[in-house]
């Protein structure tokens, strides 16, 4: 297998000859994963004749162009999540007059976790045209070595750093049926398997698929408990993509939580204050837990309370 060290031996322009470019239009380009033999031969034709490319690292452009052996004879630009809105309008302007402008990210499809959006957006809005150069993505690469169903999937990118906004994330995703992808770095992977853990159960199945199209390339497949402890004895090192999968039927029907009102809640937290002896606040705060709303998000403790002062002014 091929690795990002390896260059391809090629000259330039030969390789890509004949492969037409559109002028006047901007052009998302896939950059390769890991593998530099993933390049298609569209991207090299535009990496030599597009009249501007702009990057998300203009080094690691030179880098992949150093490994293809093309030369990039436009002019490179850095175009990265930080200035990528001031960017759009000043390329597209460029677009107008007729130029081609490449879009590249540092790998894979722009756009996905990576800048690219707000040159398609503004390009939309100003009715100029966009087009793609489609390649190499982890989503897919790692949706279709997964072995889960593919028929329905949803990508949900990286889970919130923050213990509770993940916490929230994850529980909205309880009745997902269909399979779920995921982005995750080395030096989360713990938190993160234990959160899956703690939302889906240990049954579910699920990959974990690290350095694809690389050398040292991986798929682990198993329940959740199986690759969590996985994770624990060896852990993954490199990029890595988890891949879930849904909820079954049976798994929706038993947990599909009713939506209950604020008054409901408030009696049942009534109820539960009665009967264990516990103040209402806290009665409420269990109750609120106990049913969170279809996002994952509880609800909101302060409505409870006055419902439950209400209630008991009307008793
Ligand atoms: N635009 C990219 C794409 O289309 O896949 C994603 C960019 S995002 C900033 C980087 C994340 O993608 C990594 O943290 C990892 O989760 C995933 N990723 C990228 N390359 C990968 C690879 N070779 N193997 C596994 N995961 C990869």
């Amino acid at each position: 297998m091929q690795d990002d060290a390896t260059p391809i031996q090629s000259r330039d322009g030969e390789v890509a000859a004949g492969i037409p470019v559109p002028h006047g239009c901007v052009v998302l380009a896939a950059t390769p994963i890991g593998n530099t033999g993933d390049a298609s031969l569209r991207l090299i034709a535009l990496l030599q004749q597009a009249d501007i490319v702009a990057a998300e690292d203009t080094r690691r452009l030179y880098d992949l162009a150093r490994r293809l052996g093309v030369h990039v004879n436009g002019r490179v630009v850095a175009n990265h999540d930080h200035n990528e809105r001031q960017k759009a309008d000043s390329l597209l302007d460029e677009v107008e007059g007729g130029a081609t402008v490449l879009l590249v990210s540092d790998a894979g499809m722009p756009t996905i976790n990576d800048p690219g959006l707000a040159i398609v957006r503004r390009a939309i809005e100003r009715g100029l045209p966009v087009t793609c150069a489609p390649g190499p993505s982890a989503v897919l690469d790692a949706l279709a070595l997964a072995g889960l169903p593919t028929d329905r999937f949803c990508y949900e990118g990286f889970v919130p750093r923050k213990a509770s906004d993940r916490e929230q994330r994850l529980r909205s995703l309880h009745n997902e049926m269909r399979t779920m992808v995921f982005y995750e770095a080395p030096h989360r992977i713990d938190e993160t398997m234990d959160a899956l853990l703690a939302a889906f159960g240990p049954d579910r199945q699920m990959a974990l698929c690290r350095e694809l199209t690389k050398d040292y390339e991986q798929v682990r497949r198993g329940t959740i408990g199986q690759i969590r402890q996985g994770v624990i004895d060896d852990p993954p090192r490199g990029e890595i993509v988890l891949v879930l999968a849904g909820a079954s039927a049976e798994d929706v029907n038993e947990a599909s939580p009713e939506v209950l009102t604020a008054e409901q809640l408030a009696r049942l937290a009534q109820e539960r204050a009665k009967s264990e002896g516990v103040r209402i606040k806290d009665a409420i705060a269990e109750v609120v837990k106990e049913h969170p709303l279809p996002d994952g998000s509880f609800p909101n403790r302060k409505e409870v309370y006055q419902a439950s002062l209400s209630l008991r002014d009307s008793a």
